[in-house]
């Protein structure tokens, strides 16, 4: 029998700092993680976390505007102050925790200028800002006490009565499945990148945290809100970091242009990126681009500069285009990256379903909006990381513990022996692969009615052919056949969803362009999407943006 007080569902940014969190209020916390801590996404981050140090005179309220600007007036005003608010004492404490952030030649932390803000206010560690604080969160974590269940595969939650009390897990070690009850459960498993081919998130990111709490009741948001990033790498989909137009570098199309200066005259580069993308398209669409790629230019930061300052970056470029940047300009063009939608929370990480809460990429608690703004993620699972675990901690205090009905483990025993004896036919793979491609198609940089009803019929189509999955590995061990075979079982729900949101939103804001509906309707859409599960269906709504300070006007860069 496993039981914890709070249990984290996620060993990345968001989790960790959950974790610490829990710990130093006094309760029994557990991680629970599919894989080895520091192999969560948030290892990938290279380009920093952003902060508004007001002792440099650099104020909350600047970085809130940008925020909100760069959400395209969808983020709530409410939560972006607070996230603006908290940054910099986050960024201390993270520092103080053992974060060797980089600095400048006057020793103070030094910062780069973002994309979509007129202040250099992103902190750093080279170009590996998340591996490095990820290390330290994880130490931090090991030293509050802190229990690990690590290569731990949760494939369902606990919920009776509506209330959330632990999750079913596999250890993939051993394949035997488990009950951890819990009193208070939080979800911090991640984005799902991968429900879109090609993207730059890591293979795991496959979002069944989104997934089972959509299955449970919660709603999730904005799910039509798809970041595609400016700068990656054609075919592979692997991410060249905003650092690298951060420090200066350009972008050029087949004339040799900096176009943005027609499309961001203020801004260039460092426009927010959903315009970014939309401009790199537009280039390429009207054939300026150059082997349907747009190229990015470090050449005049000069070698020493790029290996000092972007490393990480060169070692791509080399590793897998043979390119050296500081002789020759790279190809890149957009592609999937974020997810801005996600499980709708209050300020405090709660959602809709009493004992289930969720923080960082998996959640939605409206800080981004309709587009995040580069190094506002970390920031985002640093602060709402920590103020979830407060809140769920609290919740844990109050709750009675619970036991739960053993029949559930039964059922959840069933679903992957029926996986197991399924004879050979259709393999999860090929399904996965045909729904990231049609997501790209229609969910893309543009999309009108006609992309999103393909990529809605597809999914659809897709969901019914799930029936016929098999696993061919019959083995207990790491066993990750059976675990990709659950993992698209979410990520058709997930798919689902942000179709669903996509054909509601009847406008274009932010990452939402469509070309049959080019502008931005303040009027009826100053509005959030939530997609809620509906027996077998699922039903939209909507909920008013939460306005305080910043009316929203026209966003022009
Ligand atoms: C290549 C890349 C570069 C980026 N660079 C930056 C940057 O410079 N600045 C910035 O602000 N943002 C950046 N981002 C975005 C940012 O890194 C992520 O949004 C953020 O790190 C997500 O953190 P997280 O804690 O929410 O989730 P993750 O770090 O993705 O962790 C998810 C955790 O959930 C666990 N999990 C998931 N499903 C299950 C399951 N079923 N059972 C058990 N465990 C499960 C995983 O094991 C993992 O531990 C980048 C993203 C990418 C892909």
């Amino acid at each position: 029998m496993y039981e914890h007080d709070v249990l984290i569902i996620g060993a990345g940014l968001a989790g960790l700092r959950a974790s610490i969190e829990a710990a130093r209020m006094g309760v029994d916390a557990a991680v629970i993680t599919k894989v080895h801590p520091i192999r969560s996404h948030s290892n990938a981050a290279q380009g920093g976390i952003n902060a508004p140090m007001t002792d440099r005179g650099d104020e909350w309220e600047g970085h809130a505007l940008d925020t909100i600007k760069g959400s395209d007036y969808l983020a709530d005003q409410d939560a972006v102050e607070l996230m603006s608010r908290e940054a910099g004492d986050a960024i201390i404490e993270l520092e103080h925790m053992g974060v060797i952030f980089s600095r400048n030649e006057d020793g103070q932390l030094g910062a780069r200028r973002f994309g979509g803000q007129k202040v250099a206010r992103t902190f750093y560690v080279g170009a590996i800002t998340g591996s490095a604080m990820l290390q330290v969160l994880y130490e931090q974590a090991i030293k509050h006490d802190v229990n690990f269940y690590e290569e731990w595969f949760v494939s369902n939650l606990i919920v009776e009565d509506g209330v959330c009390h632990g999750v079913m897990a596999m250890d993939i070690h051993t394949g035997e499945l488990q009950m951890i009850r819990a009193k208070a459960v939080i979800m911090a498993t991640g984005g799902a990148g991968r429900v879109f081919e090609p993207s730059t998130n890591a293979l795991i990111c496959t979002g069944e945290g989104l997934g089972l709490a959509y299955r449970a009741g919660a709603p999730l948001m904005d799910m039509e809100m798809i970041q595609y990033h400016p700068t990656t790498l054609a075919g592979s989909g692997i991410l060249l970091s905003e650092a690298a137009r951060g420090e200066g570098a350009y972008l050029l199309n087949a004339e040799g242009e900096r176009f943005m200066k027609t499309y961001a005259p203020d801004y260039l580069e460092l426009a927010s990126r959903d315009v970014v993308s939309r401009s790199e398209q537009t280039e390429i669409n009207e054939g300026r681009g150059i082997d349907g790629n747009i190229h990015l230019d470090l050449r005049h930061l000069g070698r020493t500069f790029i290996e000092e300052r972007l490393g990480y970056l060169q070692e791509v470029a080399l590793e897998f285009v043979g390119v050296d940047l500081a002789e020759t300009s790279i190809p890149i063009r957009p592609g999937m990256h974020y997810i801005m939608g996600g499980i709708k929370t209050d300020i405090n990480g709660a959602t809709e379903v009493p004992g289930l809460y969720a923080a960082g990429e998996t959640a939605n608690v409206s800080v981004h909006g309709g587009n995040r703004l580069g190094a506002n993620s970390l920031l985002d699972t640093i602060v709402f990381g920590r103020r979830t675990a407060i809140a769920a901690a609290e919740f844990a205090n109050s709750a009675e513990r619970h036991s739960s009905d053993e029949s559930m483990l039964a059922s959840e025993k069933a679903r992957y022996q029926a996986l197991l004896d399924r004879p050979a036919d259709l393999r999860s793979a090929g399904i996965r692969r045909e729904m990231g491609e049609s997501m790209v198609a229609g969910i893309g940089v543009f999309r009108d009615q006609k992309s999103i009803d393909a990529a809605t019929a597809t999914v659809k189509e897709l969901r019914s052919l799930y029936q016929r999955v098999a696993v061919d590995n019959k083995g207990k061990v790491f066993n990750t056949d059976i675990m990709a075979a659950i993992e698209l079982d979410y990520m058709l729900d997930v798919a689902h969803a942000i179709c669903a949101g996509a054909n509601a939103r009847k406008e274009s804001r932010g990452a939402h362009y469509r070309t049959d509906m080019p502008d931005r309707d303040d009027e009826n859409w100053l509005k959030h999407t939530l997609v809620y599960k509906d027996g077998e269906g699922s039903r939209v709504e909507t909920l008013d943006v939460t306005i305080t300070n910043w009316t929203p006007i026209e966003r022009v860069y």
